[in-house]
């Protein structure tokens, strides 16, 4: 499975320059926030619009966090990095969902456990950053983009604990026909 082997990522992503590592944090919020539209618009095709709406705000979490990024980029521009450059391993940023998990019945209670998930890879990865930087102003920033994620964490905990666990049945589609997409 994708999502268990993300788990396992290496935690040394060597020494960052302050406008290489805004350029990653872009990415991963950028592919977050992207990741989170898909699939509030998949759970919309599949009228599932409690899970959409979960997704729309974690959407504009992430939007809103990339948007920061740019600020504090300043009027520097970040450098371009192909995707098979980034430090992380694979082109899958540590935060995004792998769209082998996504079942089009999920529950808004599955829909926050994957998001949990990718939010805590997200919180890993700088936290890792942020313990191994020799540079204190990156250091810093790490810590910060931590502090963040660790906020979606809190939060997305918070929903899950006041969603219901789904029934054992949930995959069950009572009407297959209607799920074709
Ligand atoms: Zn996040």
């Amino acid at each position: 499975m994708n999502a268990e082997e993300n788990e396992a990522t290496p935690t040394d992503y060597g020494e960052f320059s302050r406008l290489e590592f805004l350029a990653h944090a872009y990415a991963i919020e950028r592919e977050a926030e992207e990741r989170y539209i898909e699939l509030a618009d998949q759970m919309e095709t599949h009228n599932n619009p409690a899970v959409a709406e979960i997704f729309r705000k974690l959407a504009r979490v992430e939007g809103l966090h990339a948007l920061q990024i740019l600020d504090q980029a300043g009027d520097r521009e970040l450098p371009h990095i192909p995707p098979w450059e980034y430090r992380w391993r694979g082109t899958e940023s540590p935060e995004a969902i792998d769209a082998a998990d996504i079942h089009y019945l999920m529950t808004p209670h599955h829909a926050l456990g994957l998001a949990l998930k990718a939010e805590e890879r997200a919180l890993r990865f700088f936290s890792a950053v942020a313990a191994s930087q020799k540079d204190a102003e990156v250091r810093k920033l790490a810590e910060e983009f931590a502090e963040d994620e660790r906020e979606h964490v809190r939060l997305v905990k918070e929903w899950l604990v006041k969603i219901p666990e789904p029934a054992e049945d949930w995959a069950e589609d009572p009407d297959p026909s209607a799920s074709q997409e």
